[in-house]
């Protein structure tokens, strides 16, 4: 069987990649909890869509649950990246649950303005994925003004109260051109729907989405580092796909990339999801070295500086020593 020449082989990974400044602060706050106040400290959900990252967090004393209702009353418990609906914060002040809130800044200002334009009875329309975590706690702002648009075909079923007084909103994670086609088809029903007053996807879930497309065309496989329930993660994946890469995946660990895909290939793209340790990046990287695939250079498209503070109820406590 012909080999490609080794010479020939080489990497291009994407920056940015990884870890956004939600994900950062709401990992941190977990490990900076376990240290504070000792283990356990309960998470509702998985504080970030990584397999790696709550293994290592229930390694070091964390319990993920479902639901409130398991915390043991009196217990802390720590809220995800992704957000969670009044009723969730309700449930957990009736059991006497200590909160952390470590919902993402950037999640919450999605929050704030469903509240807001609900307050001024609008139709808002959210667009985003049916069942993801954030769009459940963004919808419980305001039940009754939300409907969901998961994909074009939902278009055609949105009904409107008032056209005059329609907006749209989205998920933080969503894929920029489909967000944007599906913006195009609802404005073709709805021509004075309103849009948001700032972006909703958020500059990382962005950067990563220009990064990847910076980079695709000259790749035959672009592997994406992720879990299977990330929402930005899969974009990078679908957005690899169309802009040029013949062939994309979604991995969790080095371990899962199969040397049939590398078959024939000259250059792999490499980028993760920003739920993503860049150890397991470095993973990747020794993974394919040893295949021929030494040669690794990376593509800066955006800069980022974005960081964001503790969640305050344990800044105060960490203050306190
Ligand atoms: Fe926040 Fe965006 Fe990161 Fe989600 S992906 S945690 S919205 S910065």
């Amino acid at each position: 069987e012909p080999q490609t020449p080794t010479a020939t082989r080489r990497v291009l990974v994407a920056k940015p990649r990884g870890y956004c400044a939600g994900v950062d602060r709401a990992v941190e706050a977990v490990e900076r909890a376990l240290e504070q106040y000792g283990a356990p400290i309960y998470v509702r959900k998985q504080i970030v869509h990584n397999v790696h990252v709550v293994k290592t967090l229930e390694a070091k004393g964390a319990i993920f649950v479902e639901e409130t209702e398991e915390v043991p009353e009196g217990e802390i418990v720590v809220f995800s990246a992704h957000g969670v609906s009044p009723a969730v914060h309700q449930e957990a002040a009736q059991r006497q649950l200590r909160t952390i809130d470590a919902t993402c800044p950037l999640v919450t200002k999605v929050h704030n303005e469903a509240k807001r334009f609900a307050n001024q009875d609008y139709d808002i329309l959210l667009i985003g994925h049916e069942g993801h975590e954030e769009v459940e706690g963004t919808s419980g702002e305001a039940p009754d003004h939300i409907q969901l648009v998961d994909g074009l075909d939902s278009v055609d079923r949105v009904t409107v109260k008032d056209p005059s007084k329609l907006v749209w909103l989205s998920q933080t994670t969503l894929s920029v051109d489909e967000t944007i086609e599906t913006v195009n088809r609802l404005k073709e029903r709805f021509p004075t729907l309103l849009d948001p007053p700032s972006d909703d996807i958020c500059y990382a879930t962005q950067n990563r989405q220009v990064a990847v497309k910076e980079l695709a065309a000259e790749c035959q496989l672009v592997i994406v580092v992720g879990s299977q329930n990330s929402s930005n993660s899969k974009r990078l994946v679908e957005v690899a796909k169309d802009y040029g890469a013949d062939a994309s995946y979604l991995v969790d660990y080095a371990a899962e990339i199969q040397d049939a895909w590398l078959e024939g290939v000259t250059t792999v793209g490499v980028t993760s999801g920003a739920s993503v340790p860049d150890d397991l990046v470095s993973d990747v990287l020794a993974h394919l070295a040893a295949r021929g695939f030494g040669d690794v250079q990376e593509v800066e498209s955006v800069k980022e500086s974005m960081r964001f503070a503790l969640p305050h109820e344990l800044r105060k406590d960490l203050r306190a020593g």
